[in-house]
């Protein structure tokens, strides 16, 4: 069995399933077969309504986390969601039951949401404009800044250098 993602871990390799390679767009969610595993990989079951609302909750969890739309977007793949209290060994939990093909959606929303209450602003766009993944910031200062330190925070000092440079040239 494979181990289990984190709830952290899936949110942020939902949101990077569209990453640009070789300066274009991709979606690594639209071959349906390449999408079904990813689907299982993460824990779901790799069905097509399933995949619907995964793709429709990740474009409306990367507008949220863009802040081009209000969190209010996510509201509609709430729908179906329920916490039942089950008694076990003399206490009482809180078991959260939703349909089948919404609990990957659930799961983004909700893990989305704790970050947000719990780590404001650390889950953000890669500060490279080019770049289209995600972060979550786990540094004790909070200012990471790169998807990747090798990939764009190498590329982007590297265009500031030659930005600066080529300033210094011209005066
Ligand atoms: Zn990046």
């Amino acid at each position: 069995m494979p181990a289990v993602m984190s709830d952290e871990g899936f949110l942020l390799a939902l949101l990077n399933t569209t990453p640009v390679v070789d300066g274009v767009s991709t979606d690594e969610l639209l071959d349906p077969i390449q999408a079904r595993s990813w689907l299982v990989s993460v824990g779901g079951r790799g069905t097509d309504a399933e995949l619907r609302q995964v793709r429709q909750v990740r474009a409306a969890l990367q507008a949220v986390v863009r802040g081009e739309r209000a969190p209010d977007v996510l509201a509609p793949f709430l729908h179906g969601a329920a916490l039942h209290p089950a008694m076990a060994d003399g206490e009482i939990s809180w078991v959260l039951r939703v349909p089948p093909e919404r609990e990957l959606v659930t799961r983004a929303v909700l893990t989305w949401d704790a970050l947000a209450k719990n780590s404001p602003g650390r889950l953000r766009p890669c500060a490279n404009d080019e770049c289209q993944l995600f972060l979550i910031d786990h540094s004790k200062a909070g200012t990471a800044r790169w998807c990747s330190m090798a990939i764009c925070g190498n590329r982007m000092k590297a265009r500031r250098h030659y930005q600066k440079a080529r300033g210094a040239s011209r005066a």
